[in-house]
Formats: C-alpha cells, structure tokens, sequence
C-alpha cells in the first residue's frame, strides 16, 4: 500500500472530492484551502492574512503555508500515511516538503495528478456546492442534493465559496499554470508521477486510483 500520497490538478479537477473518499482507505487528509478555510472561520491571525490572498485566487504566501504544513505532518496521526491535498503549488513549497518528509522520515510515495479539460473546469468550479458542516462536495446540475440546500448526509446547509466565481478561477488557474503545473516535472524527475484522467465520474476515478495505491 502506498502510504504518503500527493494529489495535485488544477482548480476543479476534484481533488477534494477524490481525497475526501480516500480517508476510507486510512489516510490523514491534509487540505491547505480547508485549514486556512477553518482559520479563517475561527478569525485567527492566520485566517485574517490569509484571507485576502484567498478570496482573490491567490495563493498564499509561502511561509505560512510552509509553516501549517511543517506542523501538521510532524503530527503523530500522520505517521498511518497522509495524503496532501492542494500542497505542494509552488517549487518552493516542493523543495521545503522533501527536506520536511527527509528530516521526519515520512518521505513521499507517489504524486497522483488528476487532469481533465479547461472547459470542464469551469463548469465544475462555478457551479460547485460545499456542505458547511461536513464540507461533502455538490453541483448545482450533476451533482444535486435530495433537498436544495441542504446536505444529503449531515443536513448541514450547503454554501459557494467566495472564490468560486469565474473571476477569482481565472486567477487561480492562472497561478496553476506558471507556479504549479511545472511541479509535473519535478515530481516526474524523481519517478513519482502518475496521472488520471478526472473527466468520467467520481466513482470510477475513486476506485482506479484505490487500485492504483493497494497495489
Ligand atoms: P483549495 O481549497 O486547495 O482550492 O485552496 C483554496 C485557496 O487557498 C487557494 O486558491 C489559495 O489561495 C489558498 N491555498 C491553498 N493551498 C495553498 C498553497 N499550497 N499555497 C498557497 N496558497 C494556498
């Protein structure tokens, strides 16, 4: 089985939903946009500053996003395996993450990259629904809830995040595409890569990728 687990794509390509089903299989599910989504909910420091980056399309300062992730994975829970979602996106934060998972011998195992068409992406993004209690994922046209607003699963209300509009999208794949993207190579250069394809349905992708990280 492999153990510590990078999930990368551009914005929509359903990391999220992706990861949120691997935590069935025992992983750590360590989202970057969820904790400084939760810091900005409790109006931290942290939250405060990360805030304008995020509403936005920003991306957040490397420090401190560094920093949240130093902390997180030392933690003792990550020591069952971990999966990061949304970390690395800039060659910074890889290069500080491989001295990290050295240092704490938690080294990465494989690098999943989820990729499917721009058209796509915005079609997912701008329709997309959170449960702001549980944070399952939604689509106002193909992934509807029993009840409108309201999540199938904890009846929390569901919500769109302030930056899933087409205007911060556009920034946001736009920092993919120079800061993150190139992050391809450099995981394919230490043989960690592999890519699927997202565009077919979330539960064929679940179970090609849990094939993938038994075998
Ligand atoms: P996500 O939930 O992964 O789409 O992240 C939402 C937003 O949080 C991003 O658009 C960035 O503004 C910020 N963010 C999340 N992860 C990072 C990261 N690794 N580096 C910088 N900013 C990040």
């Amino acid at each position: 089985m492999k153990k510590n687990i990078i999930i990368m794509g551009p914005p929509g390509a359903g990391k999220g939903t992706a990861a949120k089903k691997l935590i069935d299989l025992g992983y750590v599910h360590i989202s970057t946009g969820d904790m400084f989504r939760e810091a900005i909910k409790k109006g931290t420091a942290l939250g405060q500053l990360a805030e304008q980056y995020i509403k936005r399309g920003d991306l957040v300062p490397d420090e401190l996003t560094i920093g949240i992730v130093k902390e997180r994975l030392s933690q003792e829970d990550c020591a069952k395996g971990f999966l990061l979602d949304g970390f690395p996106r800039t060659l910074v934060q890889a290069r500080a993450l491989e001295q990290l998972t050295k240092e704490i011998n938690r080294q990465i195992d494989v690098v999943i990259n989820l990729d499917c068409g721009e058209k796509e992406l915005v079609r997912r993004i701008t329709g997309r629904r959170i449960c702001k209690q549980c944070g399952a994922p939604y689509h106002i046209d193909s992934l509807k809830p029993k009840v409108e607003g309201v999540c199938d699963l904890c009846g929390g209300p569901l919500y769109q995040r302030n930056d899933d509009n087409e205007e911060a999208f556009k920034v946001r794949l736009e920092h993919y595409t120079k800061e993150t993207k190139p992050l391809l190579d450099f995981y394919q250069e230490r043989g960690l890569l592999r890519n699927f394809n997202s565009l077919g349905s979330s539960e064929v992708l679940f179970d090609e990728i849990a094939k993938f990280l038994k075998s």
